[in-house]
């Protein structure tokens, strides 16, 4: 991962998160208060700002404690933590495998603070695919140009990992987190605002899981530039 990475997979973010700020927040007033995509977008507005403003800092950690501190809805504290944890376990040269690592503490940290889990038709619902899909897409790799452990077969498998390109492992991950961002129509929600509706908020997609798809298919689009 190249050093300015996360400072374009940012600026990105806050791209997609623009034009997308009207679909965010239609999906928010049907099962929330309406104001998904504002927050989102007057967030990452911030964000822009704070990394032009200190382009030596760290740009996850600045862009997370931006969003803590400039975003009211749930999402700010949310997203926030999760860039502030990533950054904080990110060193400036990461190999994929360590990219993973650091996106899994991240979603781990707002499974901590929202005191969800998947299945609550929340982000993690497209958050936890994600880290899922990163974590395959670069565990190690199967030791190849060696026999076969004895007992298995010539015809074994081996994941074909660690060759796959960084737009390659983005996609997967992508894919992942808006397959789940689908899968929270059906769901009822346990969690934010959208749990007060009980069984009127099934049949419609979890905001905060559309704009967590948003911000890893961000990652696909960054990855070859
Ligand atoms: P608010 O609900 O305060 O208006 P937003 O509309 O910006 O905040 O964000 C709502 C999104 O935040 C939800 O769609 C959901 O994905 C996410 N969210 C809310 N509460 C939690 C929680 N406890 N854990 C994880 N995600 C949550
Ligand atoms: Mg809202
Ligand atoms: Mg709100």
């Amino acid at each position: 991962m190249r050093a300015g990475f996360p400072a374009a997979w940012l600026a990105e973010c806050a791209r997609v998160v623009a034009a997308e700020r009207e679909r965010l927040t239609a999906l928010d007033a049907a099962i929330g208060d309406a104001d998904h995509g504002a927050n989102l977008d007057r967030g990452f507005a911030e964000v822009r700002r704070a990394l032009a403003a200190a382009p030596e800092a760290d740009a996850l950690v600045t862009a997370g404690t931006t969003l803590i501190r400039k975003v009211g809805g749930a999402s700010g504290p949310l997203y926030g933590s999760l860039l502030r944890a990533m950054g904080a376990a990110l060193g400036a040269q990461a190999s994929p495998a360590e990219f993973a690592a650091a996106f899994t503490t991240g979603v781990e940290a707002v499974a901590r603070l929202g005191r969800s889990a998947e299945g609550d038709k929340t982000m993690l619902d497209a958050l936890w695919p994600a880290a899922r899909a990163l974590t395959d897409a670069t565990g190690p790799q199967a030791p190849s140009g060696l026999p076969a452990p004895p007992g298995l077969s010539g015809s074994l498998e081996f994941p074909e990992i660690s060759r796959l390109s960084a737009a390659e492992v983005f996609g997967r991950a992508a894919t992942a987190a808006r397959a789940g961002a689908a899968a929270t129509v059906p769901m009822l929600a346990r969690k934010g605002r959208a749990s007060y509706l009980g069984e009127r908020s099934v049949g419609h997609e979890d905001p905060g899981a559309a704009s967590s798809a948003l911000l890893v298919g961000a990652l696909e689009t960054v990855a070859d530039e």
